[in-house]
């Protein structure tokens, strides 16, 4: 068999804009900054990766991550590409932590590993291509009248779940919920995320005054460290608990798992450090008879294909979260996923990932090629 070797990687600063401004509760976001690598081979093969670091939720900036993918790429040149498993622990032994650089990594080795046998990456994780997947739409913070405008519009657009933003006040955000049904009524799924927004007496109070307004499930009520009150808030919560900034990995997953502090996780590959760990990460939910969502930071069309090929190749992925390049004002990506409208995405059939970047909107980027 041939043997691939690392030759250069290309780290690309890749901006976009978005349609406006969004808020959690943990911020405000202007401008995606993400990451894009680039890894060539010696036969002229590339594998490519992009990865949106959050500093709020991961603590990863793109000007710190432009230097750490630097400083990566230096470790895996010459190396293997097809062995993956290795190249992530090369990566873990040159820099502890920072999941969403390596992630764009990851990802690129995985995009290299599915284009060098010729499948489409859902094919080669063992996936099949028969569920559709409908992503819902999110309702960033603000009043709860231009929140509640904001959901009528999907509404009305045909999404067929939304999802509410809140995370301020129990008062405010019962407002926001009773608004936001008053406005699309109560049959149309709902699921909220208050991003760690409340302690754990408010998140209690609000979950129960919560109830009659047919939530699916609550992300991350509480602050990520406190295990041990996410397991008061579920035993007490009459709305399902899902944990998102609480778990980065495996282990993390292992953790609330045995503590049974969660009913599903969310799965990010910013947060886990891609596709590799992802695996495992929903391997150790579906042991412990735990559901996941897939979910998303403000990454283009580009990884949320490479999200929905992991989600095709995994049963117990049920939520879909995959929304942020909807509130893009720009797409820079060729090929991928296709946004057929009221949520729905479907999968390209091509080899690997199956999309790339439009060469001259990179050109106008931050470039570094070791
Ligand atoms: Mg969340």
């Amino acid at each position: 068999m041939e043997h691939l070797t690392i030759e250069k990687i290309e780290v690309t600063a890749l901006n976009i804009a978005l349609k406006e401004p969004i808020t959690i509760s943990l911020g405000t976001c202007h401008v995606a900054e993400n990451l894009i690598i680039k890894i060539f081979t010696g036969n002229g093969m590339v594998g490519t990766g992009e990865a949106s670091p959050e500093k709020t939720i991961v603590g990863e900036t793109q000007p710190a991550g432009f230097e750490i993918a630097k400083l990566l790429a230096t470790t895996l040149k010459g190396k293997d590409p097809l062995a993956i498993e290795e190249r992530i622990h090369d990566m873990d032994r040159a820099v502890q932590g920072n999941p969403t650089v390596k992630s764009a990594f990851d990802m690129a080795l995985y995009d290299l590993l599915a284009r060098k046998a010729a499948l489409p990456l859902y094919r080669l994780l063992g996936g099949g291509n028969s569920r559709t997947i409908y992503t819902d739409m999110t309702v960033y913070l603000g009043s709860p009248a231009k929140m509640a405008e904001q959901a009528l519009t999907y509404k009305n657009e045909g999404f067929p779940t939304i999802k509410i933003k809140l995370g301020t006040t129990a008062e405010e955000d019962v407002e926001r919920i009773r608004t936001i049904r008053e406005a699309i009524g109560l049959e149309i799924p709902i699921r909220i995320d208050a991003n760690q927004g409340w302690d754990t007496v408010t998140a209690i109070k609000t979950l129960k005054l919560l109830e009659p307004f047919n939530i699916d499930y609550c992300e991350e009520p509480i602050p990520h460290w406190n295990n041990a009150d996410l397991r008061r808030v579920r035993d007490h919560s009459p709305i399902p608990v899902m944990a998102d900034e609480s778990v980065f990995d495996h282990r993390d997953a292992l953790r609330l798992a045995c503590m049974g502090a969660t009913d599903y996780f969310n799965i990010k590959f910013s947060k886990s450090g891609g596709i590799h760990n992802a695996i495992r990460i929903n391997a150790v939910a579906e042991a412990a008879g735990i559901k996941t969502q897939v979910g998303c930071m403000s990454e283009s069309r580009y990884a949320l294909t490479a999200l929905c090929h992991f989600a095709a190749a995994n049963k117990n992925v049920v939520y879909y979260d995959i929304d942020s390049s909807l509130s893009h004002a720009e797409d820079p990506v060729t090929g991928g996923i296709r946004y057929m409208g009221k949520g729905k995405w479907v999968l390209p059939e091509t080899p690997g990932i199956g999309a790339d970047f439009d060469p001259g909107f990179l050109d106008k980027m931050k470039k570094a090629t070791i």
